[in-house]
């Protein structure tokens, strides 16, 4: 009887928070369910939103709805994140106080498109002069290049994030966006070439061969197929149905014009994409005796050497050969044919790596704030989401060590410090369990015997070494660790599903199985320095930025890739926790990337360990607003003729006077030690509006 439902059965409830019966996970599903069919695609837990794929176009974004959140209460409207959005902007202009949207999630949950959410909104609802106009289309535009070089189909999303990236938009006192700055992190290099099947290299090099004029591929001697190059060819899928390379790579052409990316730029940029090209069609032959590599032809050479303006005869000397250093002098030692198509991919990989870097920093160049005056930010943080494929390597180990490191942070900053708070504060409180991650990040982190650390280690022993040695010396050392399971450990049950080259970590997210082999290289990303000092010499002028004189000089052994990740990540955190923080957690539907069907199984598990429940729990038991006295006080006192204009007693003892007089009744709100508790946001906002009538 469709009829007798009444609304609320039927669009379920848009905060978890007044889910009325039990805190039950079933009645969380239930109400996930029930609004996922209604296209209801958000749902609070008091101030956290919570959003769910719904795998095809909602009419949700459009400037009709930017323009409903505009500076309306939180709670006034239904869920959206226009609204978390406008929240957080709107305290940092009342408050001054920097701000970071954490938006997590695994792979495919719809993490990017939210943070392209976020930024549109702020692009179309903040002030702008006209004059600010171009910081603003130069903050929409940057995200198209950064996808084109920095996003890949891969099985689990066919434009998946494969960099990390942090932004902060920077806005005045007026509240307009003056400039903005984008930190990324770790690029998964190995994609440029090497892809597994179904996959793809990234967007940029399909969006050239199907968009770019005859005139330029001709110019960089391209074919317009991309069956021909064999860095496209591996995942077997260069074309996919739900891209449309030929479009994007207009948008991208037209967003470099608009970022002030100069011609001069542009030509080289396409010029080092497509020797990356050429580089991977580039065969080598072993010679009959010696087994020497030898290159089978020379054109891709010419091309490479033309469009990167190196000397060709030095560039097919580095590819064939490698530079060996003995005290007194330097000896020439060719290359097996295995060798010099590592070093052929390690150049690959390398170049384009770089050039990505430099994009990032020519991009930050131009969203550079010029005013220095007094500015406050808003972060948006999107990352690569937590990753299990059939096969997990070097790339998936960073990846989830990072969505760790980020679980961590969401408990820091909300299960843990809301609990240490009450105790701080004096208020009472029925403590909720939690399982603290923490243990995890040690097992990967810690000094001496996390997992980076045992893998810098045998990274330090060139020759020795080995991917196996690796395994061995984390079984020795971490092969207790109730997270760590090796073939060899493991009870019969896990034997069969483990490999002897495996490693499984059991991440707050579920376990996953890692094969070591490529673990020592890929860490090392050794580049032969024959074939920096060929880049060196460079006529392209990005190529010159990327490989410097001085990098030849530096005898200091560099920083490995994991060890660098986890410095970063470090960073990261740092400057997180110096801003107020806003969450969007993302969850996926499927796993078929599929429209109206909702997998219990799927779901349940992300709310599961995206640790939502205790979440609720300790929303529900807890307040959701709190506000140092002396602010509370300074903002509302007009509300009360005892504290208004001035109160010379305490703050505490203001408040109280104060919300006394307006008449919150004393289930509302708690009077901590320097701080009020208010329980529900409802009491605050009408607090505020009063306070805006008056
Ligand atoms: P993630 O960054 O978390 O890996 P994406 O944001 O790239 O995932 O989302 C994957 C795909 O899901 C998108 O390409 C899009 O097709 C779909 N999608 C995600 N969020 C939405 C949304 N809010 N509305 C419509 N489709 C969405
Ligand atoms: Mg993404």
């Amino acid at each position: 009887m469709e009829g007798a439902l009444t609304a609320r059965d039927r669009v379920g409830i848009q905060d978890f928070v007044l889910l009325d019966s039990f805190t039950s996970e079933t009645a969380f599903l239930d109400n996930l369910r029930k609004r996922f069919r209604e296209n209801l695609i958000y749902t609070y837990i008091g101030t956290l939103l919570v959003s769910m794929n719904p795998y095809k176009d909602l009419e949700i974004y459009n400037l009709k709805q930017m323009e409903l959140y505009m500076g309306v209460n939180f709670f006034e409207l239904p869920p959206h994140l226009y609204a978390l959005a406008d929240n957080a902007y709107r305290t940092m202009l009342t408050e001054y106080n920097n701000h970071f949207i954490l938006i997590s999630g695994e792979s495919g949950a719809g993490k990017t498109v939210a943070s392209k959410k976020i930024l549109q909104y702020y692009a179309v609802t903040c002030p702008s002069s006209d004059q600010l106009q171009s910081v603003r289309d130069r903050l929409l535009h940057s995200n198209p290049v950064l996808e084109a070089f920095g996003n890949a189909k891969t099985l689990r999303n066919d434009n998946s994030s494969r960099f990390g990236k942090y932004m902060d938009i920077q806005f005045d006192f007026k509240g307009e966006a003056v400039g903005g700055h984008i930190l990324s992190y770790l690029l998964e290099k190995s994609r440029v070439v090497h892809q597994n099947h179904g996959e793809r290299n990234f967007h940029i090099f399909y969006q050239l061969l199907s968009g770019g004029d005859d005139e330029l591929l001709r110019w960089l001697g391209l074919e317009r197929n991309a069956q021909k190059y064999c860095y496209l060819v591996q995942g077997e899928c260069a074309k996919v149905s739900s891209i449309n390379d030929k479009l994007d790579w207009r948008t991208v052409r037209k967003a470099l014009s608009i970022i002030s990316f100069g011609e001069n730029d542009i030509e080289h940029l396409f010029g080092i994409i497509a020797s990356v090209l050429h580089l991977g069609n580039i065969q080598y032959e072993g010679d009959g005796k010696s087994g020497n590599a030898m290159l089978s032809g020379n054109a891709e050479l010419r091309w490479i050497s033309k469009l990167l303006g190196v000397p060709l005869v030095a560039l097919q000397e580095a590819l064939t050969h490698r530079k060996i250093e003995t005290s007194t002098e330097e000896v020439l030692s060719p290359l097996d044919v295995d060798q010099a198509y590592y070093a052929r991919d390690a150049l690959a990989k390398a170049i384009y790596g770089r050039t990505f870097t430099w994009l990032v920093k020519k991009i930050n160049e131009s969203l550079e704030n010029q005013d220095a005056t007094r500015k406050t930010v808003i972060g948006l943080l999107d990352i690569y989401g937590f990753e299990v494929f059939s096969i997990n390597s070097f790339e998936q180990f960073c990846i989830n060590y990072c969505n760790e490191k980020l679980q961590q942070l969401f408990i820091q900053l909300t299960l843990k410090s809301e609990q240490e708070e009450y105790d701080l504060e004096g208020i009472e409180w029925e403590p909720v369990q939690f399982f603290n991650n923490r243990i995890i990040c040690d097992l990967v982190e810690q000094k001496h015997k996390g997992v980076i650390s045992i893998l810098d280690e045998e990274c330090m022993r060139p020759g020795e070494a080995t991917d196996l040695t690796f395994l061995d010396k984390m079984e020795e050392k971490i092969g207790n660790h109730p997270h760590f399971v090796t073939h060899r450990l493991g009870d019969q049950k896990t034997r069969k599903t483990m490999e002897r080259m495996d490693f499984r970590l059991l991440h707050y997210a579920g376990e996953v199985t890692y094969c070591v082999i490529g673990f020592l290289d890929k860490n090392n990303d050794l580049l032969y320095r024959n074939l920096k000092e060929v880049m060196c010499q460079t006529r392209n002028s990005i190529i010159k930025v990327c490989f410097e004189f001085l990098e030849l000089d530096n005898r200091k052994r560099p920083e490995t890739v994991a060890t660098q990740f986890k410095n970063s990540l470090m960073e990261l955190i740092e400057i997180l926790t110096s801003k107020e923080p806003s969450y969007v957690r993302c969850l996926k539907p499927n796993d078929a990337k599929q429209a109206g069907h909702f997998d219990d199984v799927l779901v349940r598990h992300q709310v599961k360990y995206l640790g939502l429940m205790e979440h609720l729990r300790v929303r529900r038991a807890g307040f959701a607003y709190r506000r140092r006295y002396e602010i509370f006080l300074q903002r509302y006192k007009p509300l009360c003729p005892a504290t208004w204009p001035h109160w010379h007693g305490p703050p505490a003892q203001g408040v109280e006077t104060l919300v006394k007089y307006i008449g919150y009744k004393p289930e509302e709100y708690k009077l901590g030690r320097t701080k009020i508790f208010i329980r529900h946001p409802k009491t605050l906002f009408a607090t505020e509006d009063a306070f805006q009538i008056c």
